[in-house]
Formats: C-alpha cells, sequence, structure tokens
C-alpha cells in the first residue's frame, strides 16, 4: 500500500513563493512507486485548494498554483470527524506535509488544526511551533534550561507607547549598543534592525512594531553563525555544523532571499569541541521546547569558542538548496531519504499518541 501524503504549501505569507519551490523539489523527489502525492494549495488569499493526485512530477511551479474552482474545506480532509457523513468524498491521507513557513504555518496554528482532524503530520507540533515562533518565549524557554544565549529584554507595544523614553531608557541600561530589535513573531529577518544609537533605536521600535504588537531587543555579538540540523523524535540527532556568512552587515531578509550572495559553508570549520558543544546545546533546546520531527538550531560562535543559542527553526527552508537538507546530505541523508524519514517520525509520533 502506497502512503498518502497530503502536501500543503503556498500560504497567506511573505514566503509563498519560497513554499512552492519547496513544494516542487519535495514532489520531485518523492518516490512514485512508494508515494501517492495529493497536493493541498493554499493561495495568497488563504483559501485551500486541493489539487489532483500527482501520477507524474509536477514540471515547475505554475502547475502548481491550481485556481480556486476546487476550494477545499481544511475539515474535509478529517479521517473520522466526518465518517458517517455522505458529503465525505476525499479519501483519507496518511500523512499531512506542511511546507509552510512564518506565521500561520510554522507557528502552531496549523498543527492545531490538523490535531483536531487527527491527521499525522509532519514536524513539530503545535507548542514547539508556537514556542519558537516566538522569539520571548523561546529565550524564556532557552534561559529556564540554562543554555547560553545573548541577553534580551521585552515589551508589548502598549508599554512602549505609554513611556518611549524610559523604554529606550531601560534598553541602553540593560543592553547597550549595538543592539538588534526584532518583532517578535516573524522570521526571514523582516522587520529587524541593528542599532548603534538612540535615534536608530527609535526608528527600529516603530518599524518593529508594524510586525508585531511584541517586540525584543537583543545584545548585539559579535560572532560567526553556526547552524545544525536536528532530526528525530525522542531520541534526536544532530547533523555536522554549517556556518552562513552573509556579506552584508547582518544576515537581513535580502541577504536571505534577494542576493543569494551569502555563503553557505559545509562543513563548518570548527574544533571538535566548539561542535560537541553546539551539538550538545541543540539537543538540549530540541528538547526543552518538546520538539519533534525537525529543527534548524542556530548559533552565534564568539571569538573565545562560546556558542550562545540563537534560536531554533520549526520549519527551515527546506528547498535542496536550503541549509536543512544541505546538513543532512553532508551527514550522509539524502534529501529523498531525508523526506521519508520525516514521514516516518510523523507517522511514529501520531501512532504514540493514539
Ligand atoms: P530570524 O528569525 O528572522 O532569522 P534572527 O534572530 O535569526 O531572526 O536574526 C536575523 C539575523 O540578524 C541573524 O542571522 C544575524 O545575522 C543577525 N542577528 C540577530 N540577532 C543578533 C544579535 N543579537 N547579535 C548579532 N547579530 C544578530
Ligand atoms: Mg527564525
Ligand atoms: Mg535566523
Amino acid at each position: 500500500m502506497k502512503t498518502k501524503i497530503g502536501l500543503l504549501y503556498g500560504g497567506k505569507s511573505a514566503e509563498h513563493k519560497v513554499s512552492l519551490q519547496t513544494a516542487l523539489a519535495v514532489i520531485k523527489a518523492l518516490d512514485l512507486e512508494k508515494f501517492e502525492i495529493h497536493p493541498i494549495y493554499i493561495n495568497v488569499e488563504g483559501q485551500w485548494i486541493k489539487g489532483p493526485q500527482l501520477t507524474a512530477p509536477a514540471e515547475n511551479v505554475k502547475a502548481l498554483e491550481f485556481s480556486n474552482e476546487n476550494q477545499l474545506s481544511p475539515l474535509s480532509l478529517a479521517p473520522t470527524l466526518f465518517s458517517n457523513s455522505e458529503k465525505q468524498n476525499n479519501e483519507p491521507l496518511d500523512v499531512i506535509f506542511p511546507l509552510l513557513h512564518g506565521p500561520n504555518g510554522e507557528d502552531g496554528t496549523v498543527q492545531g488544526l490538523l490535531e483536531l482532524l487527527n491527521l499525522p503530520y509532519v514536524g513539530n507540533g503545535v507548542l514547539a511551533s508556537a514556542a519558537g515562533m516566538d522569539k520571548v518565549m523561546m529565550k524564556n524557554v532557552f534561559a529556564q534550561a540554562g543554555l547560553a544565549q545573548v541577553n534580551y529584554v521585552a515589551f508589548i507595544r502598549t508599554e512602549w507607547e505609554k513611556a518611549r523614553d524610559s523604554v529606550y531608557a531601560k534598553v541602553e541600561e540593560q543592553l547597550g549598543y549595538p543592539c538588534f530589535v526584532k518583532p517578535a513573531n516573524l522570521g526571514s529577518s523582516v522587520g529587524i534592525s541593528k542599532c548603534t544609537n538612540r535615534t536608530e533605536l527609535e526608528a527600529a521600535f516603530v518599524e518593529a512594531f508594524q510586525f508585531d504588537r511584541k517586540v525584543i531587543i537583543e545584545e548585539g555579538v559579535t560572532a560567526r553563525e553556526i547552524e545544525v540540523g536536528i532530526l528525530g523524535n525522542d531520541d534526536p540527532k544532530c547533523s555536522i555544523a554549517g556556518e552562513i556568512v552573509p556579506k552584508k552587515d547582518f544576515y537581513d531578509y535580502k541577504a536571505k532571499y534577494e542576493d543569494g550572495d551569502t555563503a553557505l559553508i559545509i562543513p563548518a570549520d570548527v574544533t571538535e569541541e566548539e561542535y560537541q558543544q553546539i551539538k550538545e546545546m541543540a539537543i538540549q533546546a530540541f528538547k526543552a521546547l518538546d520538539c519533534s520531527g525537525l529543527v534548524r538550531a542556530d548559533f552565534f560562535l564568539t571569538k573565545d569558542g562560546k556558542a550562545l543559542i540563537n534560536e531554533v527553526n520549526t520549519m527551515p527552508g527546506f528547498t535542496p538548496f536550503s541549509m536543512f537538507p544541505l546538513l543532512w546530505k553532508h551527514t550522509g541523508v539524502e534529501y529523498p531519504q531525508l523526506i521519508e524519514t520525516l514521514v516516518d517520525l510523523a507517522k511514529e509520533r501520531h501512532a504514540e499518541k493514539q
């Protein structure tokens, strides 16, 4: 029996196009002898559209952008919810693979829906996804787990609006310059600014509050950026390490998606001691957030060899040229095998819950 995979991609987010590229790559990598591919496209308006089962890999992303004639209620994907209803016209899927990034995809909302529908799905659950998307919650959990990280403070918009000067003074007193101001709940470096003085700090707050009602401000460090991939459920494994070398001041949105001139170095040139430190911290972070399936854990490595955890990404970039799949490729797990492992981990996790 073939495994029926529902590929969920697109999405009402800034990363819509990236998601389509990822879906195409995953489709091309799936073995059609083992899997049935059922595309579920979320268009930019947020409508769910069911595509026909793919009997051959799609040729390009255009072929995956279905028009909204076949709109689908997400609820109709439930294998059991509507089992008595004659309206059920979809064959139950065995597993959903959400290839979505950012809010409404990586933040626990889609995961919550899939939980309600009792469908196995690839990757992190509701709690880990939600906590991983909120940089304040994530750092609070890391602090509680004793993981080394930069100092930070957080404010919600109303606190800032009431007393801007005292908010800025608090940042200067507790963190100083340079510091980084970030919306709490985003990714892809959107809304993030580096500040070296009060004027820049004021502008950075205005900018970050355009994207979220909560911002986090972090002490700026001068450090290398090292990343590892974690794969597994209860007994997670760590990949070799990679390094990102932005050609700019920091790894901002343009550097990530537009310039394409950020170098990925795999394996990263780190000592065995540095690697062990990062590996242990990454696995600890994975467990502290109660992750499952996969995460990419990102670190700052200071000149004196101290690792600070920056963040985990619960649905990291997943094209064959993204850091996470490349890290696993260099660790000995090729892209098709990585996908199959994630599907198996999803089934395993679901079976444990029953
Ligand atoms: P995102 O979730 O959007 O990727 P990050 O927290 O990883 O946000 O920040 C994006 C980039 O900004 C990092 O990859 C790094 O280049 C830079 N950066 C962020 N925080 C700091 C910091 N505290 N010190 C130095 N550089 C930072
Ligand atoms: Mg992130
Ligand atoms: Mg990041």
